[in-house]
């Protein structure tokens, strides 16, 4: 294993290990020298605390995850949360419409439609990465000189969208609350954003917040084109 490749859940120290065997058959929790506390206190806890405390967005759950597991399902999670979106703005396409015409039931089952939906989805996520990148590639890589990881990077901001599996049980329990649980998915989501953000840079809170409001208003802008340009895919998609 290289040297340095494991942090301090505590204080973002790195660290050599995470625990210590004393070959007969007894184990220890490394400490860290900086802060004197166990460098990973996670991982001997159980996977469903660690999500609970990741659903609470603690920056230790965060650096356990980010930092010292492997996990790299940050690409399978993308495209399930984003089969999500397009089930949740397809549903939504169709939820209007109650018509027993048999054309329109057949308009109904086109599946291109949904993947319509998936690539709007694609379209969107792709302006948010790309604004949240080009702002901490402009703050941080350049006004103070400090370097990205790019695939860390991208990894903590996909995984930490796995807020976003919650819109299939808000559409298929679909009440009142509706739109008041999708805001609140949003902003889980972007909150778990701010924060994966937040602890890859070591950043200040104010940093990583301005990167996500500045991903979400290029998602926005996008958004924003992709309805009202003369070109419009959902236009195109109702022809
Ligand atoms: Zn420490």
């Amino acid at each position: 294993m290289d040297k340095d490749v494991f942090r301090c859940v505590e204080c973002n120290e790195k660290a050599t290990e995470l625990h210590r065997d004393y070959s007969n058959g007894i184990l220890k929790l490394s400490i860290c020298d900086s802060c004197q506390k166990p460098v990973d206190k996670y991982i001997e806890y159980d996977p469903v605390i660690i999500l609970i405390d990741a659903l609470l967005c603690k920056t230790q759950a965060f650096r356990h995850i980010l930092f010292n597991t492997s996990l790299n399902i940050h690409w399978k999670l993308c495209v399930f949360c984003l089969l999500c979106e397009a089930y949740l703005r397809w549903s939504q396409l169709h939820g209007s419409e109650q018509s027993s015409d048999p054309a329109d039931i057949i308009r109904y089952t086109k599946e291109w439609e949904f993947y319509g939906m998936f690539g709007l989805a694609l379209l969107e996520l792709s302006a948010y990465c790309g604004g949240v990148l080009w702002f901490v590639w402009l703050v941080v890589g350049r006004l103070q000189g400090g370097t990205v990881e790019l695939s860390l990077f991208i990894r903590a901001l996909l995984l930490s969208c796995y807020g976003k599996v919650l819109l299939i049980p808000a559409v298929i329990w679909e009440h009142d609350y509706s739109p008041l649980c999708l805001g609140l998915i949003k902003l889980f989501v972007l909150t778990s954003n701010s924060q994966a953000i937040r602890v890859t840079l070591n950043s200040s809170r104010r940093l990583s917040l301005l990167a996500v409001g500045f991903g979400l208003l290029t998602e926005t802008c996008v958004a924003r084109a992709c309805n009202e340009l003369p070109w419009s895919i959902q236009d195109a998609m109702s022809l």
